[in-house]
């Protein structure tokens, strides 16, 4: 690719949002020597099946971003309830703000602007304007996005997408969640698939493709 950024800040609603969307590009990120920070606004303390310990969310961010290759000290949480991100949006939009001053991005990942989810709304929105200074894109998730703008392309490797799958893997609490809800939390296949027709697109086996909100070429 042909652009350096140095500093490149995910921004996940709930925990697992950055690595069940990107997971691939925070990898190749990482390993060409790039600062990645991972924020995850909530740990989704209420939607823990009963019999799990409440904290489990956080337990699996920890170790999923640690298997993407994430320094323990660039990971943030924050304790937003689940589902009532729109009435915190002016506090969620003050610790943007915050971590813009402290970390100073040059790319931030966020929910695209087609996210239908009203946590996912609110972070996309209010990442806008706190961001609105650096470059930003959407990424991906084809059971909430109403639609998709495939504008950008991450060429991964096999190495890539099994290092985001190995992340997945680590939230245990929310395969068991959605098997009771008969919904699957992203399969192998669904992460295997997905790359490989980003990756078709652009005539390589896999990618992740992002939306451009907005980019600044310094
Ligand atoms: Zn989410």
């Amino acid at each position: 690719m042909s652009y350096n950024f140095k500093r490149i800040l995910v921004l996940a609603p709930h925990a697992d949002d950055g690595e069940t969307s990107c997971g691939g590009s925070i990898s190749k990120w990482l390993e060409q020597g790039k600062e990645v920070y991972y924020v995850a606004f909530s740990s989704a303390r209420k939607s823990v099946p009963p019999g799990m310990p409440e904290d489990i969310l956080e337990k699996e961010v920890k170790e999923a971003t640690q298997v993407l290759g994430i320094p323990p000290g660039n990971l943030i949480l924050f304790n937003y309830p689940v589902r009532e991100f729109p009435t915190h949006r002016q506090e969620i939009l003050e610790d943007m703000v915050r971590l813009r001053n402290e970390i100073n991005p040059e790319l931030v990942l966020l929910p695209s602007t087609s996210d239908t989810h009203q946590d996912h709304q609110t972070i996309s929105q209010e990442g806008f304007r706190a961001f609105k200074k650096a470059s930003i894109i959407g990424y991906e998730k084809p059971y909430n996005n109403l639609n998709f703008h495939t504008d950008l392309f991450v060429v991964l490797e096999e190495k890539h997408v099994s290092r985001r799958l190995e992340a997945l893997k680590c939230y245990k609490s929310q395969t068991v969640r959605l098997a009771q809800d008969n919904r699957v939390f992203p399969s192998a296949d669904f992460v295997l698939g997905l790359a490989n027709v980003r990756g078709t697109q652009i005539g390589v086996k896999y990618a992740e493709a992002f939306e451009v909100i907005r980019w600044v070429i310094k």
